[in-house]
């Protein structure tokens, strides 16, 4: 199936076959019911780069544990960064991806603040390719249309050069590993409540917000504890220096839906992470003829926009969970809900149609998907 030119982006990636493949069975039960994130797939793309060599090494071999030094310096330091993007079977038996170039950019963008060396675009997307072009057997296949079913792929870039001091690691490793998933909510589109930490912060000005690190998804899991005692399944955050401005959650951008045909979702700060997804749906709202607004957004805007009807939507976007309708805030001492059907038309309107973008059932105007195999 490949094209004569994917194969030439592979060819730069050496593939070392595993000769222990999970057997076709047990893949295709796997396949049945993925989950998210608990199974792999039978290889890895691997990546190495060192202060004289820089990238080298391009490889796809058998998936399995690494092997670190104890004083490897992201174990210590958290120098890391990571990815998440999906691939697409469509109908015909190919396999896509929405807007790796997107990915790519803000790799980069995260290897910079974290003070890692850049992977160029061409690097990022044929890894992905690479690794694709041996494991499309573990992407599945929707069985319908309202099938959410896809292979998650997970870049991540590690600090690994065994020093105790601090300083930006002069031995760093690539990695892409995949998962293949069912949808991410098990409750498929009913709204979530959503959990109001009114004292931990995820990011703040000059910090790692806009970086995509683990560091940041370790600093909002105390918060995340607090919110599933709450019965919450995300949290909210607030911005660090007034505690007054509605960011993001722990992992989603946020929009909000107006009454009028505004949706608005807070502007980039160094903050807030750049989703892929807040960006489409920044691009699909327009087409389907609201009028996007980026702006800063209040907690007090949230409290009296559900109060008196004027906000009739709150939803939250990711490459993971795709759209989900948030239905009410919960904090210490107040309950966020909306007024009106709870319906959450728009959210699903646009969240319907970056589906079809993704799974090729409607024509890809923006150019958005890349072919991997
Ligand atoms: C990954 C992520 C998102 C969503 O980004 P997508 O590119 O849409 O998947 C939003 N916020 C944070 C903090 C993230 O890490």
């Amino acid at each position: 199936m490949p094209t004569a030119s994917d194969t030439q982006l592979e060819s730069h990636f050496e593939t070392l076959p595993s000769n222990q493949p999970m057997a076709d069975e047990i893949r295709d039960n796997i396949l049945q019911n993925p989950g998210f994130g608990k199974h792999f797939t039978d290889h890895m793309a691997h990546v190495r780069w060192t202060v004289d060599a820089d990238w080298h090494g391009h490889q796809v071999r058998p998936y399995g544990p690494l092997t670190l030094d104890p004083a490897a310096s992201v174990l210590h330091y958290g120098q890391e960064i990571f990815e998440g993007i999906k691939a697409y079977r469509h109908a015909d038996g190919s396999i896509w991806t929405f807007r790796p170039e997107k990915n790519a950019e803000r790799f980069r963008r995260s290897a910079r603040r974290l003070a890692l060396p850049e992977l160029s675009d061409d690097d990022f997307i044929s890894s992905l390719k690479a690794l694709l072009a041996q494991d499309h057997a573990w992407v599945p296949t929707p069985s319908s249309d309202a099938d959410e079913c896809s292979l998650y792929l997970r870049p991540f870039m590690i600090a690994s050069e065994a020093f105790l001091g601090v300083r930006p690691a002069h031995e760093v490793d690539y990695y892409v590993i995949a998962s293949p998933a069912a949808a991410y909510f098990k409750g498929g589109i009913e709204p979530v409540s959503i959990w109001l930490s009114s004292h931990y912060k995820r990011a703040a000005p000059g910090g790692t917000g806009f970086a995509k690190c683990g560091g940041n998804y370790a600093a909002s899991l105390a918060a995340q504890k607090e919110a599933a005692a709450n019965d919450c399944s995300q949290v909210a955050f607030l911005d660090a220096a007034e505690n007054k401005w509605v960011e993001e959650l722990g992992g989603m951008n946020l929009f909000f839906v107006y009454k009028d045909g505004r949706i608005v979702t807070p502007r980039l700060t160094d903050t807030i992470l750049e989703g892929v997804t807040r960006n489409s749906v920044l691009t699909l709202a327009k087409d389907a003829g609201l009028t996007p607004e980026e702006r800063p957004i209040s907690i007090d805007e949230w409290r009296e926009g559900a109060a008196s009807g004027e906000i009739t939507e709150v939803f939250a976007c990711g490459t993971a969970a795709v759209i989900t309708p948030v239905g009410e805030l919960v904090t210490e001492n107040e309950r966020i809900r909306l007024q009106g059907d709870g319906n959450n038309e728009i959210a699903k309107r646009i969240r319907k149609t970056l589906l079809d973008l993704q799974y090729g059932r409607s024509e890809d105007k923006y150019g958005w998907l890349t072919r991997l195999v």
